[in-house]
């Protein structure tokens, strides 16, 4: 039993209705006040700062590991100690200790969540995207070759997936810019360069390893827990003409890798483990090293939202992350099986996520059918891609027996090409 998931602690901070981030939660983040950055957590709408809980005296550790502009550190000393120090939050927060609330100290490293700027929490060393939702790779296959051939003869087999880029993973409320670079868009005419025309969201979930074992070692479904940090939001901006263009033979490449969104709160694993549900039956058998036991997939609802620039947003999509066909330990017993290392930071992403119904698919390209029909906005316009100046909003929470975990949002502005 992990002590900060009990679903009875109520905090003696403020915690508004409705709120991602109740005393259940505990999610770690890096935070900037005024020229102070550091470690953080959250609870309602309160920022804590662990960097000076840590010079308080509390954590068992070198302070030091929480002032810094990135997760790592912390993340390198492992689940026992991150576990540790989220029930340790939980205790300095609970109302069993509403003493605290009288606490100088402790009332030194407390910020409303409007005062602070939430920085992109981890250093991802590398960045693996996984392929791993059913319907999304049918939609696929049925859009661009056959809906009796729709999944590739490898795809219930392998957590298909490919190395990506790290170094353009931002953190919500950074703009991106539009993409340019080649595209065919007319089969039996020579390729052009120019801005893409086609710019599309995925809406995917993405988790954060601890570190691993030794390069040449594996690690199994059922080990695969104590390797995964936590996970957060994750939107993989993809630019559908150039990588239509260019992913013959070797896949995805600078239809990808131009920009990747996050949300700032990594919510850990543990704080995920009410959550659980089982996953689909596999057929065919999987491979020995990919079964599993109990039950790895996670009952989270997920939106996505495009807001023109000077008008509401309007919700494109309800999907929920249980829709995945292959689940988390899966996707890291398949990564490390033929001795792949992984280490602190690394960050795996799920794939898009779309569900059966069309309300449920998690890209553009799906929610048009490839172009073919449009989105009103609540302006009156309407999309099939994403236009300059719309912001994609990308939302989820986990809820159950009254306690709502959630990962707040991943929010991004697309800017006209440079
Ligand atoms: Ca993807």
């Amino acid at each position: 039993m992990i002590k900060a998931n009990n679903s009875e602690l109520k905090s003696w901070i403020e915690v508004p209705e409705n709120s991602d981030f109740p005393i259940q939660n505990i999610p770690f983040g890096v935070a900037k006040s005024g020229k102070q950055v550091f470690v953080a957590s959250r609870i309602g709408d309160t920022v804590i700062n662990l960097h000076k809980l840590a010079k308080l005296g509390y954590f068992d550790v070198d302070s030091d590991v929480f002032k810094s502009y990135k997760l790592n550190k912390f993340i390198k000393l492992g689940k026992s100690f991150t576990r540790q120090v989220r029930d340790e939050i939980s205790a300095i927060f609970s109302h069993e200790n509403a003493a605290n609330k009288e606490n100088d100290g402790i009332k030194s490293a407390l910020h409303t969540i409007s005062e602070v700027e939430m920085l992109m929490p981890v250093r991802v060393g590398d960045y693996t995207d996984f392929y791993s939702s059913e319907q999304h790779a049918y939609n696929v296959g049925c859009m661009f070759r056959d809906p009796n051939n729709a999944l590739l003869p490898n795809w219930k087999h392998i957590p298909v997936g490919y190395h990506g880029r790290s170094s353009s993973i931002v953190v919500s409320g950074t703009p991106i810019h539009r993409p340019k670079g080649q595209q065919k868009p007319n089969n039996n005419e020579p390729p052009v360069f120019g801005p893409c025309k086609l710019l599309d969201f995925e809406l995917e979930m993405a988790f954060v390893t601890y570190n691993g074992k030794a390069l040449g070692q594996s690690i199994s479904t059922k080990e695969a827990d104590d390797y995964i940090f936590g996970m957060c939001i994750f939107n993989d901006w993809s630019a559908r003409d150039i990588q239509k263009w260019e992913y013959v033979p070797l896949g995805p490449f600078l239809a990808k890798n131009f920009a990747s969104s996050i949300s700032p709160w990594i919510v850990t694993l543990d704080a995920l483990e009410p959550f659980r549900v089982s996953g689909p039956v596999q057929e065919p058998k999987v491979f020995d090293y990919l079964q599993y036991e109990g039950n790895k997939h996670i009952d989270i609802n997920l939106e996505v939202a495009i807001q023109p620039e000077n008008t509401k947003e309007k919700v494109v999509s309800n999907s929920n992350y249980k829709y995945m066909y292959w689940n988390m330990n899966q996707q890291l017993a398949h990564h490390t099986v033929n001795g792949c290392n992984i280490k602190a930071g690394d960050m795996m992403a799920s794939g898009t996520i779309s569900g059966n119904d069309e309300s449920a698919y998690g890209s553009m390209l799906e929610i048009s059918w490839k172009g073919s029909k449009s989105v009103a906005m609540t302006d009156g316009s309407e999309r099939k891609f994403i236009l300059d100046n719309d912001t994609v909003i990308m939302r989820g929470f986990a809820q159950k027996n009254g306690v709502r975990v959630g990962f707040g949002e991943v929010r991004t502005k697309v800017l006209p090409t440079v």
